[in-house]
């Protein structure tokens, strides 16, 4: 067919380990899959339904490797998710630099990119080292969307997390 669906370009950044490879694969599959290479880097599209319209969805799981071009994956995003687990404080102090990465760009640009905060692993309760209020108080500060997420047991909350992102995508379009 003949018709081009609305396509919708998701970025998925943050340290090695925090989760993005699970997550995206969660959302593409259902599936929880416990060991990635962690060094893999790909684009991956899903076809969705959301509030009764046809998209698709493109995902890029990234590995920022030291002295990769992030701007690489700026340029291409349409909306972005920086992850951090909620295990690790590094890896949340390390979000905040993605996340001023992708506002320096917006600036320099002139481009709005919708952009989500996501705490992962929420199901390591007891490995705790970010508290919720943390993460959200760092969404609110830097005025993105914030989930906890769970790439390892219930579904919904990722689905969630990347239906979030393409609604703040189409409302940035909308106003454009
Ligand atoms: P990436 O480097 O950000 O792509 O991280 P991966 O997706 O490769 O995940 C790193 C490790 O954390 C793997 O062993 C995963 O199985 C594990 N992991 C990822 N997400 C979760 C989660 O939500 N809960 C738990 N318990 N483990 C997770
Ligand atoms: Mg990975």
């Amino acid at each position: 067919s003949s018709v081009s669906l609305p396509e919708f370009n998701i970025a998925l950044l943050g340290v090695l380990g925090v989760g993005k490879s699970a997550l995206t694969v969660k959302y593409l599959t259902r599936r929880y899959i416990m060991e990635y290479d962690p060094y893999m880097e790909d684009t991956y599209t899903k076809h969705e339904c959301i509030d009764a319209q046809e998209i698709i969805v493109r995902i890029m799981d990234t590995y920022d490797r030291e002295g990769s071009d992030p701007e690489r994956y700026l340029r291409w995003a349409d909306g972005i998710i920086v992850v951090y687990s909620i295990t690790s404080r590094q890896s949340y102090e390390e979000a905040r630099n993605y996340i001023c990465s992708v506002l320096n760009y917006q600036n320099k640009t002139t481009r709005e990119i919708p952009l989500a905060l996501v705490g992962n692993k929420m199901d390591l309760e007891r490995y705790r080292q970010v508290s919720k209020a943390e993460g959200s108080a760092l969404a609110t500060e830097q005025e993105c969307l914030f989930y906890e997420t769970t790439a390892a047991e219930d579904y919904q909350c990722v689905e969630t997390v990347f239906h979030g992102i393409v609604k703040e995508i189409q409302r940035e379009k909308e106003r454009q």
